[in-house]
């Protein structure tokens, strides 16, 4: 018997959201995977389209139109810029690139979910800091956790699966406080959807701190998931380091041209993602209207925290055609989506006794 290495053992499965069951006569919807329910747009489904005639080739390695669009977009230099397979890859780049065995990451949790498993994978030692009661990262209990062994620090903003995002002070306050040896990860999935005061800037702590890296995803304001295309952006020798452990063409030429297409049509996405947002303020307030109560949304989805109940508030979900995504003993993740889904999310919630 060929063995793996014994930490392989370890890794906890990554649980997809399912899709609804199906039920005769009736619509159903996929809140699971906070995914975006628009279709792609014309100009950028060509633009891949168009890459597709070219499957023959191997894509450019180095990336160079989309880099070139996002240093534009962010105003960044390029060398500053590392792709990956989904910012999911660049978690896994930036964990084998600046830890191994016995090294320890620190991440919140419950947070996402990919952070334990990219982890134990590189053969480290994550270390969990509960979130506080309201859904959001301990910051203090966060930095007390560093030791010397700690070398990478992973911030989620908004927090997935329950759905706060931290305010630039707190960021920037405990980023300060974090050893410059020890690289925060600040991950921005979410980005586009934050409406709040004070929101992080992360290119503002990018240009002050060499340790700082931010992630960023085509997969959610941009609709383009099923693509897998995300992005760093860091100090020079970070960016550097993630581009040097990558998977050679991780990036397939049809995922670089519709996120370069994207970039170009970004008014129009950000349009939809202004009506997501939109969509998530009724949710809210229909959901607390029910007497039910979630912690403040900051990402294209909400969180109940129904505790043991979240299997059967799934199950009661999948029998309306709607597909949640259940988190064990926890709480049940609902991603925002089309108004039909919120109107049954809603008429379901008030069925149902809120918990106490
Ligand atoms: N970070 C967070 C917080 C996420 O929720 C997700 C996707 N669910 C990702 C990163 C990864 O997204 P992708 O790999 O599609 O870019």
């Amino acid at each position: 018997m060929v063995e793996p290495l014994p930490h392989v053992r370890e890794i906890p499965p990554y649980v997809p959201g399912k899709p609804p069951p199906a039920r005769p006569g009736l619509t159903s919807y996929k809140l699971s995977s906070n995914e975006n329910p628009y279709p792609p747009l014309p100009g950028v489904l060509a633009a891949a389209e168009q890459a597709v005639a070219s499957m023959n080739r191997y894509p450019d390695m180095g990336c160079a139109l989309l880099y070139d669009a996002l240093a534009a977009k962010l105003g960044v230099q390029v060398d500053q810029l590392a792709a990956g397979t989904g910012s999911v890859a660049l978690i896994y780049h930036l964990l084998s690139a600046y830890c191994g065995p016995g090294d320890e990451v620190v991440h919140a949790w419950r947070s996402f979910e990919a952070y334990p498993i990219a982890v134990t994978a590189a053969g480290a030692a994550g270390v969990k800091v509960p979130v506080t009661a309201d859904g959001r990262h301990d910051l203090d209990a966060m930095a007390a956790a560093i030791t010397e062994r700690t070398k990478v620090v992973l911030v989620c903003t908004p927090n997935n699966p329950t759905g706060p995002a931290l305010t630039h002070a707190e960021v920037a306050t405990f980023v300060a406080a974090v050893p410059a040896h020890v690289v925060v990860v600040v991950d921005e999935a979410y980005l586009e959807f934050v409406r709040m005061a004070d929101p992080v800037d992360g290119l503002a702590l990018v240009r002050d701190h060499a340790n700082v890296v931010l992630l960023r995803t085509f997969s959610k304001a941009y609709g383009l998931a099923g693509l897998r295309v995300g992005y760093a952006v860091a100090a020079p020798e970070i960016a550097g380091a993630l581009r040097a452990v990558a998977l050679p063409f991780g990036v397939s030429s049809v995922a670089q041209a519709a996120a370069v297409a994207s970039l170009a049509a970004e008014d129009e996405l950000l349009a939809r993602v202004d009506g997501l947002v939109a969509e998530r303020a009724r949710m809210v307030a229909g959901i607390t209207a029910a007497g039910w109560w979630v912690p403040e949304p900051q990402g294209n989805f909400v969180w109940l925290g129904v505790g043991d109940r979240a299997a059967e508030l799934a199950a009661a979900a999948g029998d309306v055609g709607l597909a949640l995504r259940p988190f064990a003993g926890e709480g049940v993740r609902v991603s925002v989506g089309e108004a039909e889904a919120t109107d049954r999310l809603l008429h379901l919630l008030g069925s149902l006794e809120p918990p106490s």
